[in-house]
């Protein structure tokens, strides 16, 4: 039987093993709660609804099917990184911001570590911990203000190391010191996303999947428009993170920007003897335009980040990218020039969703309360999606609760600009990241 057509999204879908799609909606339904999209997001709020008022009729319908976007594609690491660093949000938001944002998302990536545990989820899930590395005089030097920072507001662990004792952790020769924290976890995460849907099913949540909503209309209920019939619902929740530029409502507060990721062969035992990697950390560097790389459980690197691709509009799809994955091998080996012959099997892109700001955005849409949205992971969403998925709850119930009072929840958004101005724009935002990582990099 030919594989279907979803599994070369990623290797995780790849590898996820068998998996059995939900039929779509084949006609019109009355709901109590709508939810759009399929991944942690959409999981998350249709799951924590049913169990908070097991009454309610929940539907979430999945466009493709359950972790076809960024949950089914990314590098699986569960952190606790708020937008794009500590000190984008500080200079946006106040450190009092920062501090609660660094709060919510130690107790984002402590839930995953709960789900798992509680529902005895089968993802691959191993807590190892976060080392993110200065390989630059300018990166360790921005690393360790956020080790300063995060010290200062109280966040005593988060530490720094010198280039000694990170390369006893990891030896490459690229490394200068890192900022070093435990509070980390990797998954597999299609693996997750596809045990989140066995959850919400247990729950009495309707899945429809290859069901994409069309329109989006807020009357007295709100209409959700498919190719087979409508959903008529008293709230709907638009958790279509990079994708939620098709919906009017939101189109403007975010931009899909794309991310991809290379994947070796497995590594030979003598391959990984050069570069220790004994605790199997998720590792980050400290660049404008982040690399991110980990081991998957057959010891295979992942290696992704290091540039992006943006589109707007009907650019959604591109999860190739030639330039960019040969920069990616490039990286690997120049990381690790041990690895000088390794052979390299998959590549993949997906796209994440980044608001003018750099910052995650939960709320009412146009202070409707009928229409809830979550977007804005900037990258770093597998922990925070799946988190906010209680505040999803609580503003679709209508309950304020410490959740809805987070300071990103019903926030000001700054509107990305249209054509022409928009792609110029992006660019030179782009543009500055890659000059300034070149010139700190020598
Ligand atoms: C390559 C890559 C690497 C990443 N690595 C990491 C990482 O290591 N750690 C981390 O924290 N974050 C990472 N991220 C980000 C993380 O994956 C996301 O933040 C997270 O998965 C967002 O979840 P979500 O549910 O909000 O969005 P998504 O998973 O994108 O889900 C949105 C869903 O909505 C569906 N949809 C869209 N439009 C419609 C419609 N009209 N009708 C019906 N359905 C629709 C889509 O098909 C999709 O399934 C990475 C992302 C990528 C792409």
């Amino acid at each position: 039987m030919s594989p279907e057509p979803f599994r070369s999204k990623s290797y995780w879908l790849e590898v996820a093993g068998p998996y059995t799609e939900s039929p779509p909606l084949e006609t019109s339904i009355e709901v109590d709660v709508a939810v759009v999209g399929g991944g942690y997001s959409g999981l998350s709020a249709a799951f924590y609804l049913k169990q908070a008022e097991p009454g309610l009729r929940v539907a979430l319908l999945e466009q493709e099917v359950i972790g076809y976007g960024a949950s089914g594609r990314n590098a699986g690491f569960a952190m606790t990184l708020f937008g794009l660093t500590m000190e984008t949000t500080k200079l946006r938001f106040g450190e009092a911001a920062v501090r609660e944002a660094q709060q919510y998302m130690d107790r984002a990536v402590e839930h995953v570590g709960e789900l798992v545990r509680t529902h005895g989820l089968q993802c691959d899930y191993e807590r190892t911990g976060l080392i993110t590395v200065a390989i630059s005089e300018a990166g360790k030097r921005r690393l360790m203000r956020e080790v300063e920072l995060a010290n200062r507001l109280g966040f005593s662990a988060i530490r720094w190391i010198e280039q000694d004792a990170v390369r006893s952790l990891v030896n490459s020769p690229t490394y200068l010191g890192a900022r070093v924290e435990d509070n980390c976890a990797l998954v597999n995460p299609a693996k997750l996303a596809w045990e989140m849907k066995r959850l919400c099913l247990a729950a009495g949540v309707e899945v429809y999947e290859r069901t994409p909503v069309q329109s989006v209309q807020s009357g007295r209920r709100v209409a959700l428009v498919t190719p087979r019939g409508v959903v008529n619902a008293d709230k709907a929740i638009l958790a279509t993170n990079a994708y939620s530029i098709a919906f009017p409502q939101v189109r403007r507060k975010q931009v899909a920007v794309y991310t991809y990721i290379v994947l070796t062969e497995p590594l030979s035992p003598e391959q990984l003897a050069p570069i220790g990697w004994q605790g199997r950390q998720g590792i980050e560097d400290g660049r404008n335009l982040v690399h991110y790389y980990r081991l998957t459980p057959d010891n295979r690197l992942l290696m992704g980040g290091g540039d992006v691709e943006f589109f707007r509009g009907g650019g959604l799809g591109q999860d190739q990218h030639a330039a960019i994955r040969a920069a990616l091998e490039d990286h690997v080996r120049r990381t690790f020039p041990s690895l000088r012959d390794v052979r390299f099997t998959h590549h993949w892109g997906g796209p994440v969703s980044v608001p003018f700001d750099m910052a995650p955005a939960v709320g009412y849409a146009d202070g409707d309360h009928r229409l809830i949205y979550a977007l804005g992971c900037v990258g770093h969403g597998v922990s925070l999606a799946l988190m906010n998925g209680v505040i999803l709850r609580d503003l679709a119930l209508e309950r304020r609760s410490q959740w809805t009072d987070l300071f990103f929840v019903n926030r000001r958004t700054i509107p990305w600009p249209g054509e022409p101005i928009f792609t110029p724009l992006a660019r030179a935002i782009r543009g500055g990241m890659r000059w300034d990582d070149r010139r700190s990099e020598g």
